[in-house]
């Protein structure tokens, strides 16, 4: 059997097409190997969110050419850098078999029988409409002995945040029908996956024959279900019905990514986001009063085109304001073919230093906060679900809150219990503590 190798680059959303990828792969009887060395067929899936990953991918083709001169390996480029650059990547990269956008990776034994057999060199980036565009079905088999796993729910995104590359390399939405999200779930729920993340560009805006908030709710009545996530939602789309089924349902987990990329309502209108900040704390408002003790997780951008050091100051205050269980930041860095990236000249670059500054700063600031709470966790209990051993010390047990933090602790329960964890130490990235025994049993 021939042997496929692939690196991922990017988001859960990539993580999940490279699986989506190995069962396309295992069609064409390829199976996986984890060393690149070994492999007759090598694949990058790239993210072209920011430069940096861009010149990553490009890094680790360079060191990929020699596997493919010694072995014959075919080596060949999908996700959105694949999108973004097409046939242009091709005359880039000599040695590149073929490129493949998010729309052909069910084509990729076609893709494949072309490159061996023709000999050609092949560019597959063409979009599916929405109408014909069938969402590849996970095969639950390769879920099993997993306890949680993500379920794709749409793709694409019909914002035009004037920042962000992903309507150019993911194209636009297109919603997963609603029978085939809860099939995906149950058969999963039945290979023993316990929790499941929905996920999406801007989940929010979900059409698939439900609202969001409807298709989350009926996720949660899958047997066999325990938690249910999703990532990522846009806030000028996080309506009255969504935050009701926090409310509502249990099963949804107490955990909200809310990415609002900058406090100031000057750069919000220039990064085309939609909301204010006013507004923004609204939503978040109503969604803390509905769910008590939510956690709440976001994305900031720094160092966006024109933005003052008082613009900063506002993203600083905003982070204090509704301290933040964690946030992702981000340096500024321009797209091509997106308003900002097309403008930073004339819309007034931040030099590079300065955004760094910024970056240390914001950062800074969120280690102090979320140490803070999770400090605050320190003898009290939790309800842990149990995901493996742990990563930093395979003598202890692993697993997340359902505010979807970290916990290593000393214990004996299996995978995929659900069991209460008294907490001991706190980072600010992780808890640590012992397993509560039931009466009669110690610890
Ligand atoms: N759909 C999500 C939303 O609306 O918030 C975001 C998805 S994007 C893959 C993840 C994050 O990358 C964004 O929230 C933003 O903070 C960051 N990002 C996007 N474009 C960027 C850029 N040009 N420079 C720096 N960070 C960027
Ligand atoms: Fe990018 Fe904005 Fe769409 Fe998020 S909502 S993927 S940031 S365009």
């Amino acid at each position: 059997m021939k042997r496929y190798f692939i690196h991922t680059f990017g988001c859960q959303m990539n993580v999940n097409d490279s699986l989506r990828m190995g069962e396309a792969l295992a069609k064409a009887s390829y199976g996986p190997t984890d060393r690149a060395e070994d492999a007759d067929l090598i694949l990058l899936n790239t993210c072209a969110i920011r430069e940096k990953a861009e010149d990553k991918m490009l890094s680790a083709l360079g060191r990929y050419r020699s596997v493919k001169a010694s072995r014959g390996a075919l080596l060949g480029v999908g996700g959105c850098v694949a999108q973004q650059e097409k046939d242009r990547l091709l005359k880039k990269v000599p040695y590149l078999d073929f490129v493949f956008g998010p729309d052909a990776i069910s084509r990729l034994p076609e893709i494949l029988a072309r490159v061996e057999q023709d000999r050609v060199r092949v560019v597959e980036t063409a979009w599916v409409d929405s109408e014909e565009y069938v969402f590849p079905r996970a095969d639950p088999n390769s879920s099993a002995g997993k306890v949680t796993e993500f379920v794709t729910v749409m793709k694409g995104c019909d914002n035009v945040c004037s920042f962000c590359v992903v309507p150019h390399t993911r194209g636009r939405e297109v919603s997963r029908p609603f029978p085939q999200v809860l099939q995906e779930v149950a058969d999963l729920a039945g290979v023993g996956v316990r929790e499941v993340t929905l996920i999406g560009q801007n989940v929010n805006s979900y059409r698939g024959g439900l609202s969001f908030a409807q298709l989350l709710r009926r996720t949660a009545e899958v047997p066999g279900i325990q938690r249910v996530r999703f990532t990522t939602s846009h806030p000028h789309d996080l309506s009255d019905e969504l935050i009701d089924a926090f409310a509502a349902q249990p099963k949804i987990a107490p955990h909200f990514h809310l990415p609002v990329q900058c406090g100031s309502d000057r750069i919000l209108k220039k990064m085309r986001r939609d909301y204010t900040v006013a507004q923004y704390l609204e939503r978040l408002g109503r969604l803390r009063a509905a769910r008590p003790g939510i956690a709440v997780t976001t994305d900031i951008i720094v160092g966006f085109p024109g933005e003052t050091e008082e613009d900063f100051q506002a993203t600083l205050e905003l982070t204090r304001a509704v301290r933040y269980e964690g946030q992702f930041s981000f340096v500024f860095s321009p797209r091509p073919r997106t308003a900002a990236g097309l403008h930073e000249q004339e819309w007034g670059p931040v030099p590079h230093e300065v955004k760094v500054e910024r970056l240390e700063r914001v950062q800074k600031l969120q280690r102090q906060i979320s140490g803070e709470l999770m400090a605050a966790q320190v003898g009290s209990e939790v309800e842990v679900l149990v995901e493996g051993p742990s990563r930093t010390d395979p003598s202890r047990r692993f697993g997340r809150t359902p505010e979807n933090r970290t916990v290593n602790f000393d214990g004996d329960a299996p995978d995929g219990a659900q069991v209460q964890v008294r907490v001991r130490s706190a980072t600010p990235n992780a808890l640590s503590g012992e397993q509560v025994m039931p009466e009669g049993r110690a610890a």
